[in-house]
């Protein structure tokens, strides 16, 4: 039993529609996936109703933008209750703060020598309510300026390159307790990728799962080496903490994550669904 509990849509910055993404995890033979879009629920209602009569599990996720001590960490929620108006309201302020940036980065991009517009970025985003540097990643291949988003990012996206804005996040804590409130699982997204390894030491998450109501980690990631694996894997067990593998699939966009190259085990899937059931959570959509 193949299961995926973080992927991407088009929704957010992902390549595919929901029910093209849905097509694509039933023919990799995944049957459980988690739509984890950045900031939205927007695409699990498409994405429900394309896996219905399937075989294939759409668990509810998000992959929420929060931060610490100012570096960006991705924390994703599995069951949240979507109607949660405390959790929705962040979530507005945070895609506000993805759109406010695109005419600053455009800005500096021009400057650099790169000419796009916010119209060239909106165009590649294509009605996605969740804005992201991918979408002007897009722009620039659109223009012929790089080949791909990983170009794009190594030279003109990631911090401290000429395209790079900063952009609002919620601070970790508060991002779990948001989600929690919600009756949500969380687990911190590829916790010793690019970036939070500086921020998410041993000594942090041990305090975030036994003081602040995270319930775990990716382990299994491909940011994670095999070194970061393995001491990942000792310290969830040291915490018996929920430990999870998944792809990060975005489609084209992200050409070394293919569907279901990394699992979750069916035992932590059902731990997880237990931990949801027993917050109030909703872990399908069609249990509302
Ligand atoms: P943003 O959400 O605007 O902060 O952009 C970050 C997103 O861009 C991440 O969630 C990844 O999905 C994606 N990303 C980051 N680095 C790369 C890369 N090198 N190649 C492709 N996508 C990337
Ligand atoms: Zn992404
Ligand atoms: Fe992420
Ligand atoms: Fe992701």
């Amino acid at each position: 039993m193949k299961i995926d509990l973080h992927t991407h849509s088009a929704i957010s910055d992902g390549e595919d529609a929901p029910d093209t993404l849905v097509a694509k995890a039933l023919a990799a033979g995944l049957k459980v996936i988690a739509l984890t879009d950045h900031d939205t629920f927007d695409g699990l209602a498409a994405a429900s109703a394309a896996a219905a009569d399937t075989g294939l599990q759409v668990l509810t996720g998000i992959e929420l933008s929060t931060q610490e001590r100012g570096v960006s960490v991705h924390l994703l929620g599995y069951g949240a209750r979507t109607d949660d108006g405390a959790l929705l309201a962040e979530l507005h302020t945070i895609r506000q703060g993805r759109t406010s940036r695109i005419p600053a980065m455009c800005a500096q991009l021009s400057a650099a020598g790169l000419r796009i517009t916010p119209a060239d970025v909106l165009a590649q985003a294509a009605g996605a309510p969740s804005l992201g540097r991918p979408h002007v990643a897009d722009a620039l291949i659109e223009k012929g300026y790089v080949a791909n988003r990983a170009e794009a990012f190594e030279h003109w996206l990631a911090e401290g390159k000429p395209g790079y804005v900063h952009r609002y996040a919620v601070p970790l804590e508060q991002g779990i307790a948001l989600l929690r409130a919600a009756g949500a699982v969380t687990v911190l997204a590829h916790p010793w990728g690019r970036g939070s390894h500086t921020v998410l030491t041993p000594v942090r998450i041990r305090d975030l799962v036994l003081r602040h109501g995270l319930d775990g980690f990716e382990v299994d990631h491909t940011d994670h080496d095999a070194n970061a694996r393995v001491a990942l894997r000792m310290l969830g067990r040291e915490l018996d903490a929920v430990t999870t593998g998944s792809s990060d699939f975005h489609g084209r966009g992200k050409p070394l994550n293919p569907l279901g190259i990394n699992t979750t085990t069916p035992e932590t899937y059902g731990e997880i669904l237990q931990r949801i059931a027993a917050r109030g959570g909703t872990a399908f959509l069609e249990d509302r």
